[in-house]
């Protein structure tokens, strides 16, 4: 994979800030971030991700109480997953739900534990994630919601969710259509067990970190747009986007949540293709 030039100055941020126009993408770190292999590892890159969500915090005037970082274990086998553990995370994120299920019940003992499913979901699956995850952010279909409403109902239980928003418009990427999602949420209060917490995004997967602000800038304008008359009931505080190679981006943006992986957990051995079904540009 060719090393990608670092971002040239960004001069068309939609923040208008001057201090945060030039926050660079780390996407040319991809796989140069060392593994965490002991509890002092985890809680030495969770101590820098942390100073790094405040400082973008101070830049964008935000309150660091205000974002929640959600690591992601993905690819991480349960022995790394009780390490960041005993470093203090309390709730992990997956990508697919069968990996998740294997994980979380080898886990079972750690009893304050929750589990977050951040990746697309096929209907067949939703019994899983209606009995296994405390969350689930990639909502993107209403036969997936009469599912997991379903499924829960019959469990006896609610899930925080987020609608995935498809904001850089590549054709890999799962989620609506930003012109989609009004029609979307107001069929939502039908299923009661769903509490909609608010958007989820994937931005392009880019070092030109004027593209990346754009798909975060959207998500949280389409958001504002959609809080003017969402349905009763339906949360939209919430804007989970940005990830390890560009989460300062997303917290100048607005972010109240940030998945983070490779960051924590160290370099993943599996292409990101194993993931989504196409890599980004560069
Ligand atoms: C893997 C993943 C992340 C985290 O990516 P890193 O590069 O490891 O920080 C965030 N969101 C989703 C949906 C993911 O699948």
């Amino acid at each position: 994979m060719p090393t990608p030039r670092p971002a040239p100055p960004d001069t068309s941020v939609t923040s208008g800030a001057p201090a945060t126009s030039s926050t660079p993408t780390w996407h040319e770190r991809h796989g140069r971030y060392p593994r965490a292999d002991s509890v002092a590892d985890f809680k030495h890159n969770l101590a820098a991700v942390r100073e790094r969500i405040a400082a973008a915090c101070r830049r964008a005037g935000r309150d660091p109480g205000e974002v929640r970082l959600l690591p992601v274990s993905k690819t991480f086998d349960a022995a790394h997953l009780r390490l960041a553990y005993a470093a203090g995370c309390r709730q992990l994120g997956e990508n697919k739900v069968q990996e998740a299920q294997c994980k979380w019940e080898a886990l079972a003992d750690l009893a304050d534990l929750r589990g977050s499913v951040i990746g697309h979901l096929q209907t067949n699956k939703a019994r899983r994630v209606a009995r296994f995850a405390s969350e689930f952010q990639a909502l993107d279909s209403l036969r997936l919601a009469e599912a997991l409403d379903r499924r829960l109902q019959a469990e006896g239980r609610g899930l925080d969710v987020f609608v995935q928003i498809n904001t850089s418009g590549e054709a890999s990427k799962y989620g609506l259509a930003p012109q989609e999602a009004a029609a979307f949420l107001r069929a939502l209060p039908a299923f009661g067990a769903l509490r909609v917490r608010g958007l989820m995004t994937l931005a392009l997967f880019s070092a030109e970190a004027a593209r990346v602000r754009a798909c975060f800038a959207l998500l949280r304008q389409l958001r504002d747009l959609l809080r003017q008359d969402a349905p009763a009931g339906i949360g939209l505080d919430e804007l989970s986007m940005g990830m390890s190679g560009d989460f300062e981006i997303a917290i100048e943006e607005g972010a109240t949540v940030v998945r983070i992986g490779q960051a924590i957990f160290g370099a993943r051995t599996l292409p990101d293709s194993h993931y989504w079904p196409t890599n980004g540009v560069p």
